[in-house]
């Protein structure tokens, strides 16, 4: 693990997790975010691809949104981003126009991470917003989780025939 934590940090985390958990009963890829504010102001969602049949409805977009929504303001100054999973390029992207100051992520992703796995784009020195950034914290449980519900739908769907049909990418 990477960065400065605190207890709280991990409170906030194992809610995120309890997001992840409640996407997998919904047959969405388990990730999930809960973004807090100042006076500890929280927003928790999960991933919603497949519900919303929307690409964009990964759960950082969706808190992010709800946040910048509910304050009437774009920034998102003052908070910090839990997530379980390795933000990829959308995301990234989003947490750097909010102007969020910090991001704590639990699992990386080789494929798709755009917070050091991939590229970094939220520590980018050419970018005028950079980001504080923990890496790993209680990165079992997230991994444990996504590669349970990979599995789940490789047996379950189609009795471990070849392939998964459609939306097996990770967000
Ligand atoms: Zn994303």
């Amino acid at each position: 693990m990477t960065g400065t934590t605190g207890e709280a940090d991990f409170a906030w985390m194992r809610q995120a997790l309890d997001e992840a958990r409640r996407a997998s009963e919904r047959d969405e890829v388990p990730v999930g975010a809960v973004l807090v504010g100042p006076e500890g102001r929280a927003f928790a969602d999960h991933n919603r691809t497949r519900e919303a049949s929307d690409p964009t409805a990964h759960a950082e977009m969706r808190v992010i949104r709800a946040a910048a929504e509910r304050s009437g303001d774009w920034r998102l100054l003052d908070h910090t981003l839990y997530v379980t999973l390795e933000p990829c390029a959308m995301c990234a992207g989003a947490i750097v126009l909010a102007r969020i100051p910090r991001v704590v992520f639990a699992a990386p992703d080789p494929k798709a991470g755009m917070c050091g796995s991939l590229e970094n784009l939220v520590q980018d020195a050419r970018l005028n917003h950079r980001v504080e950034l923990v890496a790993g914290l209680l990165e079992e449980a997230s991994a444990e989780l996504l590669r349970g519900f990979f599995v789940a739908r490789r047996g379950g769907r189609d009795g471990g025939a070849a392939g998964v049909s459609g939306g097996t990418d990770a967000p």
